[in-house]
């Protein structure tokens, strides 16, 4: 899906539709750009609005990238991803992968 939103081939509302996720725009404490969660089968994707368009734009993607690599349901009570760095990592390197 992200593969797809990277070549232009579909589009970013078709991606959150796709996986029922909703985009909002915070003032996040400086030093964290983004974070998702899963609340009632809802992928929740929290952008920190003071980033440049470009950043939020990153960021989007590499919320997307945990969305995508289904990080949100292998932590059974932490509903939070964005702070465990192994992840944070992968997430990372899979957009990287996507983009070469
Ligand atoms: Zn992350």
């Amino acid at each position: 899906m992200l593969k797809e939103l990277l070549e232009g081939e579909i589009s970013q509302k078709e991606v959150l539709n796709y996986y029922n996720a909703n985009v909002t725009y915070l003032p996040l404490m400086e030093g964290v750009n983004g974070l998702v969660f899963n609340y009632k089968d809802i992928n929740n994707i929290i952008i920190n609005k003071n980033l440049s368009y470009y950043k939020r734009r990153k960021t989007l993607l590499h919320e997307l990238a945990h969305i995508e690599l289904n990080q949100l349901c292998q932590r059974d009570k932490d509903l939070f991803a964005f702070h465990i760095q192994e992840y944070e990592d992968e997430a990372d390197r899979y957009i990287k992968y996507l983009l070469n």
